[in-house]
């Protein structure tokens, strides 16, 4: 199989092939295919005989992963856009220790000097 993804892209096809081939000594079934994955990409194609065994291994794979740009979720309105400073571009809240910090000294400039000590 070569691939034919573009210099510099990420290449699926050979992601997956190298995926198989990490799983596949340690199948314990290896001639109980049930289904197949085809993953195309590019010009690229790659269909993979599935065993139980790969099965569970891309499944697990799969549900592992976490996009590097996920930190979490906005607790004010539940948007999923936090940037790196843990900031929500939808509805402008801060999280974390830092948006604690600002948030509690916000809440103290708004209420001025006056306010009562915590
Ligand atoms: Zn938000």
């Amino acid at each position: 199989m070569a691939s034919t993804v573009p210099t510099g892209a990420p290449d699926p096809v050979a992601a997956l092939t190298e995926f198989v081939e990490r799983v596949a000594p340690f199948d314990p079934e290896p001639s109980a295919v049930q289904g197949t994955v085809e993953l195309r990409y590019g010009h690229a194609t790659e269909t993979v005989p599935l065993t139980p065994h790969l099965a569970g291994a891309l499944r697990e794979a799969l549900a592992r992963y976490r996009d590097p740009a996920d930190r979490g979720r906005c607790t004010n309105c539940g948007g999923h856009r936090l940037d790196e400073n843990l900031h929500c571009p939808d509805c402008g809240r801060l999280h974390g220790v830092l948006g604690a910090m600002i948030a509690e000294r916000m809440e103290r400039d708004r209420w001025g000097a006056t306010a009562p000590a915590e």
